[in-house]
């Protein structure tokens, strides 16, 4: 599961209250012993050291790791980092210049921009489904049919959009007075709704409803469920 706030998260867990992200279980998750800790590199050099809290589902069974928005599923680099060499490569830059750039082995660089190159139609896919769930234009993102496209470009921009959606999408206004719903209260429960399914189908753990407000590449790690260089399920 992908975290936004890993202390919110941490609260949730205790308190019983965070649902299993399998489909169609309706457990609670409880806590688990803790993931491998491992070194990340984040954007700007910083290493961290990273060690993910697990939880398990008291109803299916499954364990689930807990990763913060920042890192990938077994990934030494943060998601900015890596998101940065794929920005530079969707602009044109050759992956050798992306990789002395940002002091990365240019064989792993070379290795990040094939896989998005190899999968940016499912990236592309899933970004446009969080667009239409979240209610956003999904226009700027579909491609004419006689124009080549750069695929890390195209999927760049379709995640890059989403993530400007889910940006927007604040979280619903609680009611201000008990009583019968007016019709802007309705939308505003539809909204809250659809929200709730949407973290669900995105696997993101968001009790604080800090989505909206994280870095764009954290809300990539949201919105490709941490897949951006796989499309397997790793969690
Ligand atoms: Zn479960």
């Amino acid at each position: 599961m992908t975290v936004v706030d890993p202390a919110a998260t941490r609260a949730a867990v205790r308190a019983g209250t965070l649902s299993c992200p399998q489909a169609g279980c309706e457990g609670t998750l409880k806590a688990w012993s803790k993931a491998r800790a491992r070194q990340v590199l984040m954007s700007g050099g910083r290493r961290v050291v990273v060690h993910p809290d697990r939880a398990r589902c008291r109803s299916c069974k499954v364990t689930q790791v807990l990763l913060p928005a920042s890192c990938l599923p077994r990934r030494a680099y943060g998601v900015e980092v890596i998101g940065a060499a794929l920005t530079a490569a969707a602009s044109g830059t050759g992956y050798r210049c992306v990789a002395i750039s940002i002091g990365v082995p240019v064989s792993t660089v070379r290795a990040w921009i094939r896989s998005v190159a190899r999968t940016g139609e499912h990236l592309t896919s899933t970004a446009l489904t969080v667009m239409r769930t979240l209610g956003a234009n999904t226009a700027p993102c579909q491609i004419s049919g006689s124009t080549p496209v750069h695929p890390v470009r195209a999927a760049l921009q379709a995640l890059g959009t989403a993530a400007s959606a889910l940006t927007q999408s604040a979280a619903a206004p609680p009611r201000s007075s008990p009583g019968a719903l007016s019709g802007i209260d309705y939308l505003a429960l539809l909204a809250t709704s659809h929200r709730q399914e949407l973290d669900r189908w995105m696997r993101l753990s968001d009790p604080t409803e800090a989505a909206a407000t994280a870095p764009p590449w954290h809300q990539v790690t949201m919105i490709t469920g941490g897949r951006l260089l796989t499309t397997t399920r790793s969690d």
